[in-house]
């Protein structure tokens, strides 16, 4: 009465939680809690960014250039690709084009902790299929699948659990559904999997009228400051994403940057060269440590969930990994409280990592 009210549906969302960098006691961490890459950002866009440009202009509004060259890679339309703030503000468009009030926004159990929130922003109720093993189950994404439906977010691979779906899979999901259901494939770790998987999600969104494929420059491309994302589909689709993303969303530095880093694919591949073989030490390394109740799920991406059900229990491994200098999520509030989210990092954090948890394994022994 005497204030400004929010919306109902507004009332009930929290802000993003994001990765920690910093240990209980406020000390400064090497942050393993945000799947940033380890090796930094390609030197070439590290160029680009140091280049001087004039900040008192806008940028341009359409990013013509990136999409160009995010064509030319992907062999795709740059009519069907629209860039964004980070993924992030184009899922956000997908899903406020398509739902609101009384519609069901469908994911998986464990799916990236923003998808609730971007339904709840919009109104919309957030419903959550049951996982097979804690990954996505495309049986039970599309038992859920109800007349309220009006988007599946699909996160492949998944984050946090690394999980991935195969094209046959996310095409039999695809199948599945009604044709007026949109199917967001969102691809953030998509440059992480095996180069022949890379291109299928983008031939379904060119082969259907309710399919879009979303990619970011945060992970594999290490760009997440400069805020970049994209998405391509059908025109009809790309055209709603358009209309409602923010004019001048991405910044001149952000485009420079990301058209750098496209030019320099030696990078990624050294990125994913890099998190196959580390990701594989650790998991092994985890492996060893089965009998004392800790295992990891099989990960495409660049992190392990790694659930602690023995002596050692989660809350015991964040307080050593921040002890010895490191941030890992603790995902309690997403129903995992007994497992912790670990990005891969440099081969000297990995190989802290793996030391830090067999030392607590021998303590708890
Ligand atoms: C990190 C991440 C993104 C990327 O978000 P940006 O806004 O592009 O930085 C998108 N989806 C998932 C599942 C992620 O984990």
């Amino acid at each position: 009465m005497s204030k400004p009210e929010p919306k109902p549906w507004i009332a009930q969302i929290h802000a993003y939680v994001p990765g920690t960098s910093t240990s209980a006691g406020g000390k400064r961490l090497v942050k393993l809690s945000a799947n940033e890459n380890p090796l930094g950002s390609s030197p070439a866009a590290l160029a680009a960014l140091a280049e001087r440009h004039v900040a008192a202009d806008y940028p341009d509004p359409d990013a013509r250039a990136l999409r160009q060259a995010i064509a030319e890679v992907h062999g795709l339309d740059p009519a069907l690709i629209v860039c964004g703030t980070g993924s992030g503000e184009l899922l956000h468009c997908a899903v406020q084009a398509l739902a609101g009030p009384g519609d069901e926004v469908l994911m998986s159990r464990y799916s990236f902790s923003l998808y609730p929130l971007l339904a709840r922003k919009v109104g919309a109720t957030p419903v959550f299929a049951a996982p097979e093993g804690y990954g996505a189950s495309v049986d039970n994404l599309l038992a859920a699948v109800s007349e309220r439906t009006k988007v599946v977010l699909l996160d492949n691979p998944n984050n946090p659990v690394g999980s991935f779906l195969p094209p046959a899979e996310v095409a039999r999901l695809h199948a599945g559904l009604p044709p007026d259901v949109l199917l967001v494939v969102d691809e953030a770790y998509g440059e992480y999997v095996d180069p022949a998987f890379q291109s299928a999600a983008f031939q379904l969104a060119a082969a259907h009228e309710n399919v879009l494929v979303s990619r970011t420059f945060s992970k594999a491309y290490g760009l997440a400051s400069e805020r970049i994302g994209w998405v391509t589909g059908p025109a009809h689709l790309v055209d709603l994403v358009n209309r409602l993303r923010g004019a001048f969303n991405v910044s001149a530095s952000g485009q420079k940057a990301a058209l750098a880093a496209l030019s320099d694919q030696a990078f990624v591949a050294a990125s994913r060269a890099h998190n196959t073989r580390e990701r594989a030490r650790l998991a092994e390394a985890i492996a060893m440590l089965g009998n004392h109740g800790i295992s990891a799920c099989p990960s495409e991406a660049n992190f392990l969930l790694v659930h602690f059900a023995g002596a050692v229990t989660a809350e015991q491994a964040l307080a050593a990994l921040a002890d010895a200098g490191y941030a890992v999520r603790h995902l309690p509030s997403q129903g995992l409280p007994c497992a912790l989210r670990i990005t891969i990092g440099t081969t000297a954090a990995v190989s802290d990592v793996i030391a830090t948890l067999r030392r607590l394994c021998g303590e708890a022994a």
